[in-house]
């Protein structure tokens, strides 16, 4: 029988033609886009000298039934406020009691979105005062050799950090409202630091998420990692095929990395992902892969994108073509609406493909808010979604280097030398991700510039400048093309102009790291 999907996506596909989902604002977005709201968030999340914020305090007295008189005098007017927003997005007191206010993650994200707002406006994208999310590469060591290893990884750093200033490091997130913290490599289970790490970061009430090649996720290990707060592993496998797997990670490891995925699926408390990186190795057995991580009872499904970057750049040729990543995300849309998996993916046109076939109440991609239905996530997905490097998310290296993502090798400070909010606040290199405005050719006009902006990690992958085009996306195809002959882009050229591709110097105009006119060099401040 056809799924209800794909009668679905037949249909929708037809009828939309591919035109963009567009509604009115929403009215919470008219609440906060008005100066006097932003001016009492922007009070209400200053830190007192206890260490929190009015808000919080706010979140507690919501949750209190019966509310004594004094707190219901106190907090009269931002209760009724709470519950007018609540009623307009159609949830439960008892959602917001429990699921929002009752779960420390969301309650950090939301005072940290809430801070952001008021200090910088309701911004398309919005930009964050600290980072919600943080990849951490823990360690540089690894026990494979993955082809398309975006870390170059192998042995461990001589000046990695130790947990002594690992600790210092969460302590920082905990105190900025981080939220999420996914734990990556090298290999982070090899590191006899994960441990401790994890546990002040669950403690201090983060999402504390693990991605591994699973070849040693053992029962005891994913015991382990529950016992210590984690909440979500994600394990990398290439391929349906062992053969294939193996000739990818260098090593023959396959039937491990299944029972890696098995043992931490064993674990009730634990959500379980597979992440794959879509090549055109494995992009025919994209549906395979997907009905396999079913069968094996994992929750979730992240298809990453391939950058050419660390290992990665020495098997280019593996990238797939727009056509084909627009192949890749019809096919992830499918699933999305069928809710069977969750869906993620790191290819930011996943936004711009829900908003292109769903219908209005249909499932949309939200970034780094995960996935979810209707008017609400389409709303969230204009502020949130897309490329989130250095704009609500940033990583680390093993050795405390900061960059705006794993895939962006470029420093944006040190944090043995400087605190993380002086780094994301200050960084030159932030400033350009925070504003779509500076992106070329057809990422720097396009209707869906909201919702994905392009993966910045493949611009600069292919181009060595961060405002490029991603010339992943069928937008694009031009450029791919024009990589694909071994052309370059001539700044001289008059059709390049006109194009409108040559203008991101212009925009960035005076930017400190701005190279030649063109290549962001280094994120470094003078
Ligand atoms: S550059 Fe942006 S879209 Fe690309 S991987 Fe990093 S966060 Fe994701
Ligand atoms: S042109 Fe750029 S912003 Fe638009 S959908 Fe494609 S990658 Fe995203």
């Amino acid at each position: 029988m056809e799924s209800l999907a794909s009668v679905h996506d037949r249909q929708y596909l037809q009828v939309n033609a591919g035109q963009a989902v567009w509604g009115h604002p929403h009215v919470i977005e008219r609440i906060l886009d008005r100066f006097l709201t932003q001016f009492f968030l922007k009070e209400l999340t200053e830190r007192k000298s206890d260490g929190h914020c009015p808000l919080e305090k706010i979140f507690e007295a919501y949750k209190k039934r019966p509310l004594s008189m004094g707190l219901r005098i106190k907090y009269f007017l931002p209760i009724l406020f709470i519950d007018l927003l609540r009623r307009l997005a159609c949830a439960q007191r008892n959602f917001i009691v429990q699921e929002v206010f009752g779960y420390p993650p969301r309650t950090r994200a939301l005072v940290n979105t809430a801070r952001s707002i008021g200090t910088y406006g309701l911004s398309r994208p919005q930009i964050f005062f600290s980072p919600l999310m943080v990849v951490w590469n823990f360690t540089q060591a690894c026990n494979l050799k993955c082809k398309h290893c975006y870390q170059n990884a192998g042995k461990t750093l001589p000046d990695e950090l130790t947990l002594r200033e690992q600790l210092e490091v969460v302590e920082q997130l905990v105190d900025l409202d981080g939220a999420i913290l996914a734990l990556s490599g090298g290999e982070p289970l090899i590191s006899p630091n994960l441990l401790p790490v994890v546990r002040k970061a669950h403690e201090g009430g983060m999402y504390v998420t693990i991605a591994t090649n699973g070849t040693l996720l053992t029962k005891e290990m994913a015991k382990k990692l529950v016992d210590h707060g984690v909440e979500y592993v994600e394990i990398s496998l290439d391929s349906v095929n062992p053969e294939k797997h193996n000739s990818f990670r260098g090593v023959d490891c396959w039937a491990r990395v299944v029972e890696g995925i098995k043992s931490a699926v064993a674990e009730e408390k634990l959500k379980v992902g597979i992440a794959t990186t879509i090549t055109r190795m494995n992009i025919g057995e994209l549906e395979d892969l997907i009905d396999l991580a079913k069968e094996l009872g994992v929750k979730c499904f992240n298809a990453f994108n391939f950058i050419p970057t660390g290992r990665g750049k020495e098997i280019i040729e593996q990238d797939i073509s727009p056509e084909e990543r627009e192949e890749m995300l019809q096919i992830l849309w499918r699933h999305l609406q069928e809710e069977k998996i969750e869906i993620m993916s790191t290819a930011p046109q996943l936004g711009r493909a829900c908003l292109m076939y769903s219908v209005p109440q249909g499932v949309f991609a939200t970034g780094h808010a995960g996935q979810g239905a209707g008017e609400g996530a389409r709303t969230i997905a204009k502020y949130v979604g897309g490329c989130g490097a250095g704009r609500c998310y940033c990583a680390i290296e093993p050795n405390g280097i900061v960059t705006p993502c794993v895939y962006i090798p470029l420093p944006m400070g040190d944090l043995r030398k400087e605190k993380l909010i002086d780094i994301w606040q200050g960084s030159e290199l932030c400033r350009v991700l925070r504003n779509r405005g500076y992106l070329a050719h057809h990422c720097g006009f396009c209707d869906y510039r909201d919702y994905c902006g392009g993966c910045r990690a493949r611009a600069y992958g292919y181009f060595g400048d961060l405002t490029e085009a991603d010339p992943g996306c069928i937008h694009n195809r031009e450029k791919w093309e024009r990589l694909k002959g071994g052309q370059h882009e001539d700044p001289f050229d008059p059709a390049w102009f006109r194009s409108g591709v040559g203008v991101s110097a212009h925009r960035l105009g005076g930017t400190p790291g701005v190279g030649d006119g063109r290549v962001i060099s280094s994120g470094k401040r003078a």
